[in-house]
């Protein structure tokens, strides 16, 4: 391996695999593109054919000597109209529409369809809007019996089977993990899978209830938690929500339907901050290319897009319908991470905001790992250090000192598997897997000898080494030492 792994992107990238990209060649071309977490969603496809792109990725990524994490997307009440039975239908402002439980009363006229979902229903009253398809229709709920929603068009459309629906005015009771969801979350989790991602979160209530049924089945496997804010609600909560999660997408898809689109760049860069500050990571999703779906070439305003998002704070972007299905999937990972390099420059050049502090009203404990991360970041520029090294159990140490945005390459040096590959969602951070260590001497030894072994560090090289002592416990960084490779160390 040689030393331009210290060179790499520092922007990780999630890219959505689909039928447009989960043969073995197109997977290898992507990962060697810069993909640095396959993200599954269960939106679509079959848990059979889930499954199959699992293994297929990891048996590629090794191949490659690669670290690619997989994260499992699951659907959560992702709410829906039924099979329309002549469509697409057209609908025009002033129209009447009914919506219904009863599905013998559906499609019995052709502005009469099937809404299958009674915990919805029970939650929307007259004088709400309804948002279908992603939000170009628009429907105003103008009377409502025990099973019929009756509504006058809006915004008219052409509507087709099993397009979405949303009520973004209505608080919903319905459970934010469906019984489908719990099929997959089983699923995935025998898949060994990286990170859960929960789809419509609304409090911080809906990651617990999560991670409740994650312990209640028995699993090995300790995913990190993923909340995708795309309600009003979410943002409501935003801070609990940052709380009890191991990361976060900013998840425009559904964000910009259920808020006005215009809003979603402000709501972008406050969940951004608030994830920074927290040492979470932070994904910034959908639309981020949305153009190569079709086209070779990105459109100005979309480059614009991902440059501004990693600028923001963004620890990783997204890709969706254009590595699930579109034509250009390769070259949308290439596009992506060759716009994310030259963000990285401008970030890293100091013009920019500069360093995210972490809150404020931080506990001692956190303001002490703060002040560690703020000095490590400063010490290896001032003394030209080769690396920043964490030597982390947890990966707490390592997720502060990625918010540093530092210059300085960061190692993550880690005996747990699971941290290993979760650290492929952290901004900068490149996982190294090592034995297991117990001592402090016995740690300096373990990661000068990884580095240097990884072709990243010689003899006369800096480091500067940070972690949590004594290790194993998590949750706080204390210790730091510059560290010169010489003689002594054993290589
Ligand atoms: P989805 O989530 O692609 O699963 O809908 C992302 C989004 O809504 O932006
Ligand atoms: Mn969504």
């Amino acid at each position: 391996m040689s030393g331009s792994r210290l060179d790499q992107k520092r922007t990780k990238i999630v890219a959505t695999i689909g039928p447009a990209s989960s043969d073995e060649q197109t997977l290898r071309a992507i990962i060697r593109g810069g993909m640095n977490v396959a993200r599954i969603n269960f939106s679509h496809g079959e848990l059979v054919i889930h499954g199959e792109t699992i293994d297929r990725i990891r048996h590629v990524a090794r191949e490659e000597n690669e670290v690619v994490a997989i994260m499992c997307d699951l659907q959560g009440p992702k709410i829906r109209i039924g099979q329309i039975r002549q469509e697409p239908l057209e609908l025009d402002q002033g129209d009447s529409v009914r919506l219904t439980l009863n599905a013998s009363l559906a499609n019995s006229d052709r502005h009469t369809l099937l809404l299958p979902h009674p915990e919805f229903m029970r939650d929307v009253h007259q004088g709400m809007p309804l948002l279908l398809d992603d939000g170009d229709l628009e429907f105003l709920v103008t009377a409502r019996d025990e099973e019929t929603l009756t509504c006058r068009v809006i915004t008219g459309g052409v509507l087709y089977s099993r397009k979405g629906v949303t009520a973004p005015t209505a608080h919903l009771t319905l459970s934010a993990i469906t019984d489908k969801d719990r099929e997959d979350l089983k699923f995935a989790l025998q898949k060994q899978t990286d990170f859960v991602a929960l789809s419509f979160v609304r409090s911080g209530r809906d990651l617990q209830d999560l991670r409740s049924l994650i312990d209640e089945s028995g699993c090995e496997v300790d995913p990190w938690l993923i909340a995708k804010i795309e309600k009003r609600e979410a943002l409501q909560n935003i801070e609990e929500i940052v709380a009890e999660s191991d990361g976060i997408m900013v998840a425009r898809g559904d964000l910009g339907v259920e808020t006005p689109a215009e809003e979603v760049p402000g709501h972008q860069k406050h969940i951004i901050r608030l994830c920074n500050q927290a040492g979470k990571p932070v994904i910034t999703a959908t639309q981020m290319l949305n153009s190569m779906v079709e086209s070779p070439r990105p459109t100005r305003a979309e480059a614009s897009d991902v440059y501004n998002a990693i600028m923001d704070g963004s620890d990783a972007v997204m890709l969706s319908n254009e590595t699930a299905v579109g034509s250009y999937p390769v070259i949308s990972v290439e596009t992506m991470a060759s716009i994310a390099v030259i963000a990285e420059r401008a970030l890293l050049s100091g013009w920019t905001p500069g360093r995210i502090q972490a809150h404020p009203d931080h506990e001692e404990r956190e303001r002490m790992s703060d002040a560690i991360s703020e000095a490590t970041s400063r010490i290896a520029a001032v003394l030209d250090c080769r690396a920043i090294v964490t030597s982390t159990h947890s990966g707490y140490t390592t997720r502060q000192i990625a918010r540093e945005r530092s210059r300085t390459p960061i190692l993550c040096v880690t005996p747990s598997d699971h941290i290993f590959r979760r650290m492929a969602l952290v901004w900068g951070v490149i996982p190294m897997l090592v034995p297991h260590f117990s001592t402090t001497d016995e740690m300096i030894g373990t990661v000068v000898r990884a580095a240097n072994r990884a072709g990243m560090v010689e003899r006369g090289h800096r480091l500067v080494i940070i972690a949590g002592v004594p290790f194993g416990i998590g949750g706080q960084t204390n210790f730091l030492k510059v560290h010169v490779v010489g003689e002594a160390d054993e290589l």
